[in-house]
């Protein structure tokens, strides 16, 4: 009989019982597996550890001093990019999906973790190992709440597969990276979206009733480039509301804890980042971080239109201005937002520029968020990048 390791003796926590990072647990899903074994050292919001983290996957941490390293990460390139053909459903072109399908399709790897819905919901998220396109293809689609990801981790193992492809968020691939050694694979491959203002299942109902005209038949949103919230609906049909119209007072802890508390927002570990802020609008950003990375990216690079990335404007003023409204929950009247949205969508921060906006007034309302309600984390939590992005705002006390 072989011996057991050390994890595999440890035992998953019960759905629904308290996790080890208690209200700042995003959820995602190690604690569901015997690899709760490592948690002090691998959950994002117990142990911040970027900089090491970044050293073990890319061989060095970012470059505090080179500005786009600063904002994005460790990184060798950056592109706007688009598929020629989209997929249809996808969240935008679908490059995701694609990079996943190519991967699983040349033998590069045996499955690919990635999050499906549950039947009866369709913002249910439903982690898996896909072992076929069709099953990558079910999984397109933002499921915008938090989602147990690492839950299948133990299958992994079990299964004893050599080659894996995870796609997911931060603060999943921060608890990944940390376990990465002790799952007994040949090669990890990730691929990350940035993340953001993610919402517990209950807190994304809220949102959904206070923001947009019909609820229950969305079947997908973004928070876009024009300063608005697009809302497709079932019927095809685009609900556009203004980032500055948002019902702040109400929505004031919609948020997940989690979430007001993370300074991830690019998926600093992954190898190939898949997102849309850093990119002219219908247009998808990427950030390669490393080889491997170049290596996912060059096996569907023949069916993308590709373009440099592009920076306009300046967002500092907008940002500075956005604390407030932040930290206060102050809503404006609907027909002053439009004004300002259309203000700012033609005169403001486009490309990069806009992708630094969101990190700077996200960055500033989590800062706050952390001091105010966990300040005795706010030193070792908050990764030095951060604290020199949040360093060039004047915040309230
Ligand atoms: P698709 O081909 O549609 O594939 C989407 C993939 O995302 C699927 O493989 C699925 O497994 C995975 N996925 C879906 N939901 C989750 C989840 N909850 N957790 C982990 N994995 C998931 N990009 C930005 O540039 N700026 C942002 O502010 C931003 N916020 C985001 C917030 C959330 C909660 C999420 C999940 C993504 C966010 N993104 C953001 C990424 C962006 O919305 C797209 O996901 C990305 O550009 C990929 O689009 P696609 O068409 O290539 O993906
Ligand atoms: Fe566990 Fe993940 Fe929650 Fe941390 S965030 S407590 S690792 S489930
Ligand atoms: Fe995780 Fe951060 Fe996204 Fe929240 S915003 S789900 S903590 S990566």
């Amino acid at each position: 009989m072989t011996s057991l390791t050390p994890h595999q003796k440890a035992k998953a926590l019960k759905p629904g019982s308290r996790r080890p990072a208690k209200e700042l647990c995003s959820e995602c899903g190690l604690c569901d597996t015997y690899y709760i074994h490592y948690v002090k050292e691998a959950c994002a919001f117990i142990t911040q550890q970027i900089d090491t983290l970044e050293e073990q996957t890319h061989r060095r941490s970012r470059d505090l001093d080179n500005p786009d390293e600063l904002y994005f990460g460790v990184h060798q390139d950056m592109m706007a990019a688009k598929k020629q053909q989209p997929i249809a459903g996808a969240q935008w072109t679908g490059i995701v999906s694609t990079i996943a399908i190519e991967m699983l399709n040349r033998g590069l790897v045996e499955g690919v973790v990635c999050v499906q819905n549950s039947k009866e919901d369709r913002f249910q998220p439903l982690p898996v190992i896909a072992r076929t396109p069709e099953e990558i293809l079910a999984a397109r689609v933002n499921k915008p709440t938090l989602s147990p990801n690492l839950s299948i981790l133990e299958q992994v193992e079990k299964s004893g597969m050599k080659r894996l492809l995870v796609i997911g968020v931060g603060c999943q691939i921060q608890a990944l990276r940390a376990v990465e050694k002790k799952l007994g694979l040949e090669k990890l491959y990730v691929l990350g979206t940035p993340c953001v203002d993610n919402v517990s299942r209950a807190g994304l109902q809220k949102f959904l009733e206070t923001t947009s005209r019909s609820p229950d038949t969305v079947v997908h949103y973004e928070f876009m480039q024009d300063f608005r919230i697009h809302f497709k609906h079932e019927d095809g049909s685009i609900e556009k509301v203004p980032f500055f119209g948002l019902k702040t007072n109400q929505l004031k802890d919609v948020f997940a804890p989690s979430c007001m508390s993370c300074f991830d927002y690019v998926n600093s570990l992954a190898d190939l980042v898949v997102g849309y802020m850093g990119a002219p609008f219908g247009w998808q950003w990427i950030v390669v971080r490393n080889d491997t990375g170049k290596e996912m990216l060059d096996l569907v690079k023949d069916q993308l239109d590709t373009q440099p990335v592009m920076s306009q404007g300046n967002r500092q003023e907008a940002v500075q201005q956005g604390i407030p409204a932040y930290d206060k929950g102050v809503t404006l009247p609907m027909w002053v937002a439009k004004l300002m949205g259309v203000v700012i969508d033609k005169i403001g921060p486009k490309g990069l520029e806009y992708a630094r906006f969101s990190i700077d007034s996200h960055f500033t309302r989590n800062y706050l968020y952390v001091k105010r309600n966990h300040g005795e984390k706010l030193e070792a939590h908050v990764p030095e990048f951060a604290k020199r992005i949040v360093g060039q705002y004047k915040l309230p006390e």
